[in-house]
């Protein structure tokens, strides 16, 4: 039996199934939000809709973006010759912390995963091929992530890459195995990009 109102029940039901949400805190957040002020409630909910209805993926490096190209795609000063292969948004943002970095990012949106049915077709893979194809790429830096899928990853790109003259490169594991790319601070992280190594 549902104790709640229809209404409330539905808002909890919508937050539980955000990541990290369990039963508890998403009725926890509900009743906190059934109490804000209504003006409070509506910047809230028009901050969640202007976000997912102005970001989209930049054309050139499939980053989230609310210009396109994005920033750094349109850039001057970057080196667009040098493209640093990762595997979600939040991997490029480690790297930008790390300020070093004067390239240009490709970002895959996932990992090949043969566990999860996840193929090379479901990654941006496709993309990266027709963004070197179309220009003057000298480097790839493979920044996937140290665990197993970001390895596979890694070893199916730079073998589609190698034939094609282009010089792969792969960042050294300073980074804890399995350990995010997100989570890496920007010393060690900054180690393993200069640490880099042909593939
Ligand atoms: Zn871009």
């Amino acid at each position: 039996m549902n104790y709640y109102i229809e209404p409330i029940a539905r808002l909890i039901n919508e937050l539980s199934r955000l990541p990290g949400i369990g039963g508890k805190t998403a009725q926890r957040l509900a009743f906190h939000i059934i109490d804000m002020p209504a003006d409070r409630v509506q910047n809230l909910t028009q901050a969640i809709s202007k976000a997912r209805e102005e970001i989209q993926n930049c054309s050139i490096c499939c980053n989230l973006t609310d210009q396109n190209p994005c920033a750094i795609c349109s850039s001057h000063s970057r080196e667009h010759s040098q493209i640093c292969v990762v595997k979600d948004p939040r991997d490029a943002i480690a790297m930008e912390k790390m300020r070093d970095y004067k390239g240009v990012y490709h970002i895959l949106h996932g990992s090949i995963s043969p566990m999860e049915g996840i193929g090379p077709d479901d990654i941006r893979i496709k993309e990266l091929l027709h963004r070197i194809s179309d220009g003057d790429v000298k480097e790839i830096i493979l920044a996937t992530n140290s665990d197993v899928e970001g390895e596979a990853t890694a070893v199916y790109i730079s073998r589609l890459l190698k034939p094609m003259g282009i010089r792969v490169t792969r960042i050294a594991h300073g980074i804890p195995v399995g350990g995010d790319l997100e989570y890496a601070d920007e010393v060690t992280l900054s180690k393993a990009f200069e640490g880099r190594r042909e593939m």
